[in-house]
Order: C-alpha cells, then structure tokens, then sequence
C-alpha cells in the first residue's frame, strides 16, 4: 500500500509521516530528502542551480541512498554519491536553492523514477509536494496537509532548534516558508496542489496525534 502525503514546508508531513508508518508498520520516504540532497550535490560541485540542461545530468548520474537502522521507519542517514549530507540538508544554504533545482524537469523525471521503484517495493508512507498527483497517481491513500504559515514557520523554528540545525530566527524562516510556497505552488511542473482524490487535512488546530491518527483510519478504512 501507498500512502501519500502532500504538502508545503512545515505542515508537519515529516513528524506525522514517521508515527504513521511505527503505527502501520510502513517505511517512510521523503521525496524533499532526495530535491535537497540534488541541490547540496549541485552546490558543492559549483553547478549553476539555473543551469537546467547540467541540472538535469547531475540528478541522472548520482545515486541517492537512505540508510535505516532496525526498528526506526525514517532513514538515520541520506547519502548521496556515498556522501552523509543528512545534517548539510537541512541548512538556509540547500533551503534557498532548493526550489529552482526543484522546477527543473529532468531533475523530477529523475527522481520521480527512482521514488516510484522505491516505493512499490513495500508499504511506504510516501511525503512530497506531487506525490499524489504524479509519482503515485494511484496512492491508496491521498493526504493534502497544511497549516497557516506562521503556525509553519513556529514548527519550523522550535524543529531547528531541537535538531541544532538550520535557522531558528523566526522572521526570517517564515519569509523563506512564504517564498517557496509561491515558488512550488506557480512553477510549472508539478506544482504544489491537492489531487482531485486527496483529504484536505488542516493540521494548524490540531493535535500531531490528531493528524496521525486521522491518516492511520484512512489507511484502516482503504485496506
Ligand atoms: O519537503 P522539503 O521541505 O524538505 O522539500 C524541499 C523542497 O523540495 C521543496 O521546497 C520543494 O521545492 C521540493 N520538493 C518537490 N517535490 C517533492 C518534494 C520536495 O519539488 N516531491
């Protein structure tokens, strides 16, 4: 089974997504892991993030890699090229240009083939922005979550602060969430937005285990 959850930055897909799959037994997959871990590559190689054409190469060539630790649904590391980028991910730097590496055509039909293999080798829970619409049309589950941009940026903050990583100064967060909510939403490939077949959930009233246990019945009920 396929679950799919679709949304923009924040809206807790991540958190929700990991007690989901402990709950069912499912793996998780973050499609975004895999877009920051492409623009991390580009960066480091001094690919110019605009350059669609050399974009577009790098993603074919390049291997990504999530390595699990018994017991645990998320991955403990992403790897790419052999690479641990897990940390270097999630930095202002790869939140900045991930958007327009994000839009590049040859970069999704990239990764849109490799997640489609991954995910049809088991029961995944699957997060992303296209995920229902386009990498798992056929998603036994479709979820679209959201939450208001400040309740994101909120999550955001206090999540970097846990984590050590990334920015915690919340102006500065919620005008990064803002951007690329335009940048995701207006592009034209893919662009963030339900399938006709999705829930709309609103988590910004609800409690995480509100949201988790709102998808576990969903999945209960497609079974
Ligand atoms: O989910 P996360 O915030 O880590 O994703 C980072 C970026 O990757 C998003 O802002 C979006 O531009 C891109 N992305 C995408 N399609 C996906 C997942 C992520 O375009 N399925």
């Amino acid at each position: 089974m396929i679950i799919a959850i679709d949304g923009p930055s924040g809206a807790g897909k991540s958190s929700v997504t990991k007690l989901v799959a402990l709950e069912l037994g499912f793996s998780c997959l973050d499609t975004g892991a895999m877009y920051r871990a492409i623009t991390w590559k580009a960066l480091e190689d001094g690919v110019d993030v605009n350059d669609a054409e050399a974009l577009g190469e790098l993603a074919r060539s390049c291997t990504i890699d999530f390595e699990h630790e018994a017991g645990d649904p998320s991955p403990k590391r992403v790897l790419i090229d052999g690479i641990d980028v897990t940390g270097e991910i999630r930095t202002q730097r790869i939140d900045q240009n991930v958007s327009p590496v994000s839009a590049v055509p040859a970069v999704r039909e990239a990764l849109v083939a490799q997640q489609q293999r991954i995910g049809r080798a088991g029961n995944y829970i699957v997060e992303g922005r296209d995920i229902g619409t386009v990498v798992f049309p056929d998603a036994e589950v479709k979820v679209f979550l959201t939450a208001s941009a400040e309740e994101r940026a909120r999550r955001r903050v206090a999540q970097n602060a846990e984590r050590g990583v990334g920015s915690v100064d919340y102006e500065a967060v919620l005008a990064d969430i803002i951007r690329r909510d335009e940048y995701d939403s207006s592009r034209d490939v893919s662009p963030l937005k339900p399938a006709d077949d999705a829930v709309l959930l609103d988590s910004s009233p609800l409690t995480i285990e509100q949201v988790v246990q709102a998808i576990v019945d969903l999945a209960r009920e497609a079974r």
